[in-house]
């Protein structure tokens, strides 16, 4: 009966790339038991330890209490209560916009803002969308049914190229501003002046900027300093520094009664559980009023880094919480994270399709919480995992493999592609 389902699993082990759930018992600390294993957490998303801080678990149960576990229906009908409004209110100020619309997740927000806008658009409506650019913002142009145009990653030049070859058609502009799987930044101004110059609109995807760079946390968008109006649709995740889950929309006030009116993943969703977004509420409180979280996410980083260049790791591209670790081969990676789980460091193996074939890496990501004697550990476990594994770090890929970048993006994602 399943012969078939069995069939392409066996496909998958054949080719490393058969993934599995790993089991963390307790909360999500620097350090976890995986498994049954004492190990140190590297490659959580939890960035700035927010997740088990004793106020955002407080502030979820005590919203558990007061409102109930979930809210009962999508935000159109009954599922708006009043902290949902207030969370939005917080952002929103806390972006600098003039709202901001919650979403279930990330990956729910990516989803709605893309395709509402390029349904938006009409037929004629191009996305052009990084080559490294997350899942979700993939699947968003999907189910718009919009013509999907891959630039190079980071790649300005190939962007205005495009463009002007476009021209004459409404232009959606979307990328991370972090990449999830290589931490190095989009460059915001440059894409921000294409934007302008072609009256495109443009799309940016904070989910690992929000809480983790920027002036005080407020991400890549802030530290960016670009004019009023450059960023039509900021997306944040809540699951990643604030540690809860949901993800919201900061845009203009007409933009967000565009979204709650259009947006499919918003209408026929149910609105976020008022626990989870207490959490998030009260962890947007901690990164404003404790920027000890950031600074130490960001002096944490600095330190991984160095430690892993000193066990001849080749970094290049990050300058973010997040590092990766590039081995290429799947299978050679998955032998690499589990020695590393052996000598007691868990930095997960992601492999194709989450990232380009050939590119497999170990994706390391740094918390505050760590301290800097864990990570200057956590860098020897690791060159010594990649050495018994066969992988030198040093050599082990040229180094345009390194930098995520236009040259890690398959030529053939370069083409002009039809989603
Ligand atoms: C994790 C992630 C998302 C999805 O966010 P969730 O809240 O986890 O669904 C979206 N975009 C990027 C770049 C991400 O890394």
């Amino acid at each position: 009966m399943s012969a078939d389902l069995e069939q392409r699993l066996a496909d998958l082990d054949e080719h490393g790339l058969r993934r599995r759930m790993r089991l963390v018992s307790g909360p999500q600390g620097s350090r976890v038991v995986l498994d049954g294993k004492p190990v140190l957490l590297l490659c959580s998303n939890n960035y700035l330890g927010l997740a088990e801080h004793q106020k955002v678990r407080e502030a979820a149960s005590e919203a558990a209490l007061r409102y109930g576990a979930g809210a009962g229906a999508s935000r159109l009908v009954s599922g708006t209560m009043s902290v949902h409004r207030k969370l939005e209110a917080a952002l929103a100020e806390f972006k600098g916009t003039e709202s901001t619309v919650l979403f279930g997740s990330g990956y729910l927000a990516n989803l709605g803002v893309v395709s509402a806008l390029a349904t938006a658009g009409g037929r004629d409506t191009v996305v052009f969308s990084d080559a490294l650019n997350h899942a979700s913002i993939i699947d968003g142009c999907r189910l718009a049914n919009a013509q999907t145009v891959v630039y190079d990653h980071c790649d300005t030049e190939h962007l205005a190229l495009l463009m002007e070859q476009y021209s004459g058609r409404p232009q959606i502009i979307v990328t991370d501003s972090v990449f999830s799987m290589d931490g190095d930044i989009a460059p915001l101004a440059e894409i921000a002046e294409l934007k302008a110059r072609h009256g495109a609109r443009l799309i940016v995807d904070e989910a690992h900027g929000t809480g983790c760079c920027g002036p005080g946390g407020r991400g890549a968008v802030a530290d960016a300093g670009l004019p009023e109006g450059a960023v039509d649709v900021l997306v944040g995740t809540l699951g990643k520094a604030l540690g809860s889950y949901g993800a919201f929309a900061a845009c203009s006030a007409t933009m967000a009664d565009f979204l709650t009116n259009t947006s499919r993943p918003l209408i026929f969703s149910t609105a976020p559980p008022p626990p989870a977004v207490a959490a998030a509420l009260a962890a947007l409180e901690l990164v404003q009023t404790e920027p000890g979280h950031t600074t130490r996410l960001q002096a944490n980083a600095e330190t991984l880094r160095a430690a892993l260049a000193r066990e001849g790791f080749e970094i290049v591209g990050s300058s973010t919480q997040i590092i990766p670790l590039i081995v290429g081969d799947a299978a050679l990676a998955m032998r690499i994270c589990e020695l590393a789980i052996e000598g007691g460091v868990f930095a997960q193996a992601i492999r194709p399709p989450t990232v380009p074939d050939g590119t497999s890496r170990l994706r390391l990501a740094v918390m505050a919480s760590h301290t800097k004697a864990e990570l200057r550990e956590a860098a020897t476990v690791l060159g010594k995992a990649a050495l018994q594994a066969g992988f030198r770090p040093a050599s082990g890929l040229p180094v345009a493999a390194t930098q995520g970048a236009g040259a890690s993006s398959p030529r053939a994602l370069r083409a002009v592609r039809a989603a």
